[in-house]
């Protein structure tokens, strides 16, 4: 696939054409923060923030959706949205998210819904340009992203670097020049600079360590003392990118005839998420639920996807947890400290 090199002006040309002919979600300030929202000019895209309020998951897995409508016993229908889109500017740490719910989403049952859109979506990611103040993404080795995208952006200043990794972004990039040597070696040393500039919390061992590190853990009292101020809130949950549990319930209309499947959001840490028939509930207690969300991300999901971590180190949960115990390295380096690397 190639890479090509494109000035900045002809790169607004570029977001300009693009909207004109496809639906496209860009990067976008709300306020002093910023998030995915669509895009009406390019104007109005900003390629160098820091992080969105939420991951573009909610592209792939809405908050809430409908998967089938049905009459009582009788004929019922998956219901699907069928149109293509462009998602532009996800950050490394963000396709790394995305690429994992790939794995999860594709294996064992299927997921048609999820994985329809994803067909149907174009992925342009680009490097990072302002690191956010609770990035930890080097520590996770997602500062950089090698694939899982149609195109990576890298800016330059002046220009962009663009590398097609797909026919889809070979197809969007056609007609732009080549990158010249320097274009190259300029893209290795951002690559360079962020490999170790998305670090505002530095794990204290190789992220690769974590499932072992956990596996000597279950018992240890920092579960207690870190879930003592926890709120149940499920906020960690919600702007996770690698969060994805849901719950599914049928709702039936007024005409007791007809209904829908819906599908919403769920979270690990909200009370309720584990109650079952008779209003059993095996995971009741905060530390507990506090507990299985951090061994998710390093033990439980890596066993199913090859050993990756499913925290990608985007530092949302730092920022959106009130009483400041989200933070996954602040955990992991406690665990470390006492229980040392062994
Ligand atoms: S656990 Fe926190 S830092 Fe890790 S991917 Fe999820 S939101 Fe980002
Ligand atoms: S850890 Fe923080 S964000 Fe997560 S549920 Fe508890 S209080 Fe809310």
């Amino acid at each position: 696939m190639s890479v090509k090199k494109l000035a900045k002006e002809d790169f607004a040309k570029f977001v300009e054409a693009l909207i004109e002919k496809d639906n496209v979600i860009g990067v976008q300030a709300k306020g002093e923060r910023f998030d995915f929202a669509p895009l009406e000019s390019a104007q109005d895209l900003r390629l160098d923030y820091d992080v969105t309020l939420q991951p573009p998951k909610k592209y792939f897995l809405p908050p809430k959706e409908v998967l089938m409508t049905f009459e009582v016993g009788g004929a019922y229908a998956s219901e699907y949205e069928d149109e293509t889109f462009v998602l532009l500017g996800v950050h490394p740490y963000d396709v790394v998210g995305i690429n994992q719910m790939d794995e999860l989403f594709s294996q064992d049952n299927y997921d048609t819904h999820y994985m329809k859109r994803r067909n149907n979506a174009t992925i342009i990611a680009c490097d990072v340009v302002t690191p956010s103040e609770n990035v930890f993404a080097s520590s996770m080795k997602t500062a950089v992203v090698k694939e899982g995208f149609d195109i990576l952006l890298t800016d330059l200043g002046d220009s962009y670097v663009a590398e097609a990794a797909t026919e889809k972004g070979e197809a969007l990039l056609a007609g732009a020049a080549e990158a010249d040597d320097a274009a190259l070696q300029a893209r290795e040393a951002v690559w360079a600079k962020n490999q170790k500039a998305l670090n505002k919390h530095e794990l204290e061992c190789d992220a690769a360590y974590l499932p072992k590190l956990l596996g000597r853990s279950y018992d240890h009292n920092v579960w207690d003392d870190m879930a003592r101020t926890c709120f149940s809130c499920g906020s960690c949950n919600q702007v996770c990118p690698t969060c994805y549990c849901f719950n599914v319930q049928d709702d039936v209309n007024w005409d007791l005839k007809t209904g829908q499947r819906e599908r919403c959001w769920d979270g690990c840490l909200l009370d309720g998420f584990t109650k079952v028939a008779g209003e059993h509930e095996f995971r009741d207690q905060r530390a507990h639920r506090f507990r299985h969300r951090l061994y998710r991300k390093a033990k439980y999901v890596p066993a199913k996807i090859g050993g990756q971590i499913a925290c990608v180190g985007c530092g949302r949960c730092v920022g959106a947890c009130l009483p400041g115990i989200a933070n996954p390295v602040s955990v992991y380096n406690r665990l470390i400290d006492d229980l040392g690397i062994g």
